[in-house]
């Protein structure tokens, strides 16, 4: 039997902020049958990840593209390779069988051929949809934890900054330092983004930063007392606010800088005499560095998400044409929550 495979790619390097003609879906049969002797896989795509960080893979230079496997270079015309959940539809591998529902990384497409060694496992889904193993389940969910824990190093009672707070990552951040204890305010681009952070999520605090003028003047006002930790996710003026606000001793991690993606001018510059007498910690990190928490980091979501203490965001579209414009609503503001796409049903 042999398939039509739509898959996308971009038709050029992608400097900018993304736009639609920046993108093109193809397709190409695909034989769903292998070589005798080959142990490749062939997989059917059901949820794709759509993550900020593929536009710096998507630009002409960026030096986030030798830094990590994860983060290499898209050239134009190529499949897009993305975490998701699939289905095996042909095996040669002699791990796993048709039927078998992994994760790992596939394609912004329908189908996708896995070489051995490449990144995928068969997973049990604990009774719990299998959008959460994409979300709350997947790298977001790993990123936010390990991100807060390993790297911010919270006390109970410390004060929590987090930015693009309802987002895939921010909104988990939030909710996870709750749940440990400390105070937390976010800030996000809308009035109903900051509704929902309030009274679903329970922040203690948020703001719409669009509509303020002086950040640091805000900061000040929602932590009067000043700031522990910040969970950076946009970098920018922002980051520069939230050292300005900090107390001594204060962590910054520096999960992403959204605002800085679309706009390679734009800079965060802190002010280095707040870092230095207040012994200030910034640090940078990658989900990837950090499956050695994996373990306590499942069974830790698992066990809130079944006693109803955290609440998984998710933002879903469908259909594999719908990626180009998931993709450009993140850089938007559009999406609440993780952003993901179903490409078919189980
Ligand atoms: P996300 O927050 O679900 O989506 C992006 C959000 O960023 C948007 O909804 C938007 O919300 C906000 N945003 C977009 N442009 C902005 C701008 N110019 N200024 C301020 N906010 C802006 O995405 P995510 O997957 O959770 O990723 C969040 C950050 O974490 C990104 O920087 C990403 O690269 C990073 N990340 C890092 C790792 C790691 O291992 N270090 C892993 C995953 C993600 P508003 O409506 O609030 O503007």
């Amino acid at each position: 039997m042999e398939v039509s495979n739509k898959y996308i790619t971009i038709k050029n390097h992608v400097d900018g902020a993304p736009k639609e003609s920046d993108f093109e879906i193809r397709a190409a049969s695909l034989p769903l049958k292998l070589q005798p002797g080959s142990t490749d896989i062939i997989v059917k795509t059901l949820y794709v990840s759509i993550d900020p960080y593929q536009l710096n893979r998507m630009k002409t230079t960026s030096s986030s593209q030798s830094a990590s496997s994860y983060s290499v270079a898209i050239n134009p015309g190529e499949a897009i390779n993305a975490y998701g959940v699939a289905k095996v539809v042909v095996s040669g591998n002699p791990e796993f069988e048709k039927g078998d529902l992994v994760v790992g990384f596939f394609s912004w497409g329908e189908y996708c051929i896995v070489k051995p060694g490449g990144m995928i496992r068969k997973f049990d889904s604990m009774g719990f949809p299998l959008s959460y193993q994409v979300g709350v389940l997947g790298f977001s969910g790993l990123t936010a934890y390990a991100g807060f824990f390993e790297i911010c190093k919270p006390k109970k009672g410390e004060k929590v900054f987090v930015s693009a707070a309802s987002g895939s990552v921010g909104n988990l951040v939030g909710q996870y330092a709750k749940l440990f204890g400390c105070y937390v305010v976010g800030s996000a681009g809308s009035k109903e983004k900051v509704a929902l952070l309030k009274e679903k999520l329970g922040f203690d605090d948020a703001f719409n930063y669009k509509e303020e003028t002086d950040l640091k003047a805000t900061l000040k006002r929602y932590f009067p007392e000043g700031i522990d930790i910040y969970f950076d996710n946009v970098g920018a003026e922002m980051q520069e606010a939230a050292v300005a606000n900090m107390n001594i001793f204060g962590r910054v991690a520096v999960c992403g800088i959204i605002s800085e993606y679309t706009n390679s001018g734009r800079r965060a510059a802190p002010e280095m005499l707040d870092v230095v007498y207040k012994r200030i910690r910034i640090q940078g990190f990658l989900s990837a560095d950090h499956f050695d928490v994996y373990g306590d980091f499942i069974s830790t979501t698992c066990d809130h998400l079944r006693t109803g203490k955290i609440h998984p965001l998710e933002d879903i579209s469908s259909g594999v044409e719908s990626i180009p414009s998931a993709f450009i609503g993140l850089f938007q503001g559009h999406n609440v929550g993780k952003k993901m796409v179903q490409i078919a049903e189980e």
